[in-house]
């Protein structure tokens, strides 16, 4: 059996999983200091790490056809791009963090969240490897461990893919429960189970991915991340955080002002959401869904047809709400539909889907699962 190189007791072989998710309600708040509300999915993505005895990194997935090998330095910003940037990323980020990481690992990924699918399969991916790679040389997986991590993966996205992030994806990835959604806070860091009555109640939340994704996706975000930040200023805050309805009307830009009463309104109503589920109030839950995804559309401008239609068809055929959910321009939807009226929800979103000429969308079902786990660590 070979010895890690580095590390005395590093184990040899370790295999870890991290979920999906899918944001119930609370979209551009996070790094607006805001609030969120999401929840992990049962698709995951599965990170399998062993030691190698030499000094080489090998990183290869089994949803790609290119793979990669390099070294430790090699991993870090500007020396990586495409898929392969969100591990080395990890990889890079743990290192400079001073966590063991071994300098020869072979690093191999298989997953079952849909890439580019707004259901964050960048996440689960770079939390798969975080946790594998930390269940390596050190047992322990505590929550502040885990919120390292969160850290740790935020960074790699970041700094190193190249995709600014506001830890939301992340925290969800390691901190979800099952059947409870988790109230993250990101002004004072606070993360909240939130236990979900809806199944017990005869309902459902489904997940349609409309399999479009608009180029420049990555620039609307930023762009409306740079708005957020100047509104703030315009403002006098630190975050849009501490925005006030009336104080909206001080900002004589009108698109910064709607993009403010997006953020003021999006973090009211988790609010009621989370009032909502603690009463069993669905339908109210339903409302603040479609009034989110109003929100997002007219006043933070970042849905598009196919996420329109989407709800649009969802909430006429018996949906109580639905929404966009992601950052926007593509990706998916979620709609919280009696159980005996999902199948019905599906073919009338099929149905409009083919009669406005675009290809099928996805179906998922999207019970409130576990956080990463470590599945296996040998050697
Ligand atoms: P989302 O996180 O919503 O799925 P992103 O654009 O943030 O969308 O991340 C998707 C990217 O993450 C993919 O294009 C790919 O680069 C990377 N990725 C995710 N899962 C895998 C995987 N299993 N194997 C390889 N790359 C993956
Ligand atoms: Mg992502």
């Amino acid at each position: 059996m070979l010895a890690a190189p580095t590390v005395a007791g590093m184990r040899r072989r370790a295999v870890a999983r991290a979920p999906g998710r899918v944001n119930l309600v609370g979209e551009h708040t996070d790094y607006n200091d805001g609030l969120c509300l999401p929840i992990a999915l049962p698709q995951d993505t599965f990170a399998r790490v062993v030691v190698r005895p030499d000094e080489r990194i090998r990183i290869a997935s089994a949803q790609q056809t290119s793979s990669w090998s390099g070294d430790l330095d090699g991993c870090g910003p500007g020396r990586v791009d495409g898929w392969v940037s969100y591990v080395a990323g990890v990889l890079w980020v743990l290192d400079q963090e001073g966590y063991d990481v071994p300098p020869g690992l072979d690093v191999h990924v298989a997953g079952s969240v849909p890439l580019g699918a707004g259901l964050s399969s960048s996440a689960s991916l770079e939390v798969a490897v975080a946790v594998a790679v930390h269940a390596l040389s050190r047992p322990l997986l505590d929550s502040g461990e885990r919120r390292r991590l969160v850290e740790v993966c935020r960074r790699a996205e970041t700094e190193v893919a190249g995709a600014p992030t506001g830890g939301l994806d992340q925290t969800a990835a390691l901190l979800s429960e099952p059947d409870c959604a988790l109230l993250l806070d990101f002004q004072d860091g606070s993360t909240t189970p939130v236990p979900l009555g809806w199944s017990a109640a005869g309902l459902e939340l489904v997940v349609v991915d409309t399999r479009v994704s608009h180029a420049l996706t990555a620039g609307h975000y930023g762009a409306r991340r740079r708005e957020c930040e100047e509104a703030a200023r315009a403002l006098g805050l630190a975050s849009l955080r501490d925005a006030e309805e009336q104080g909206v009307h001080r900002l004589t830009d009108t698109t910064l002002r709607r993009r403010v009463q997006h953020v003021v309104s999006e973090n009211a109503r988790v609010v009621g959401v989370v009032e909502a589920l603690s009463r069993g109030s669905w339908t109210r839950v339903g409302e603040l869904f479609t009034a989110s995804h109003t929100s997002l559309r007219d006043d933070f401008e970042v849905s598009c047809p196919e996420l329109d239609l989407a709800v649009d068809t969802a909430v006429a055929a018996g949906a109580l709400g639905a929404r966009m959910t992601g950052g926007g321009f593509g990706g998916s939807a979620i709609a919280l539909i009696p159980t005996d009226r999902v199948e019905a929800v599906r073919r009338a979103v099929d149905a409009a889907y083919a009669e406005a000429g675009l290809g099928p969308p996805g179906h998922l079902d999207a019970p409130a699962s576990a956080a990463a786990r470590v599945v296996e660590v040998s050697g």
